[in-house]
């Protein structure tokens, strides 16, 4: 199944899953208790995705 980080910081074992009340796109947003990483599972998305234009976020470090 593919997830799509909400973080820069993405979760690189699962080091464990908390469903949180927001929602992205449709999808539940869930959390990592142990890093703080933020994701939502594409398949759970009910609403069409943001067009993501690259090099438009300006977050460059
Ligand atoms: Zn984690």
């Amino acid at each position: 199944m593919s997830a799509r980080f909400l973080t820069s910081w993405p979760c690189q074992d699962a080091c464990g899953t908390l469903k949180t009340d927001e929602l992205v796109e449709g999808a539940p947003v869930y959390r990592c208790p142990g890093c703080d990483t933020t994701w939502i599972e594409l398949d759970e998305r009910t609403e069409p995705p943001h067009e993501e234009v690259p090099g438009r976020s300006g977050a460059g470090s």
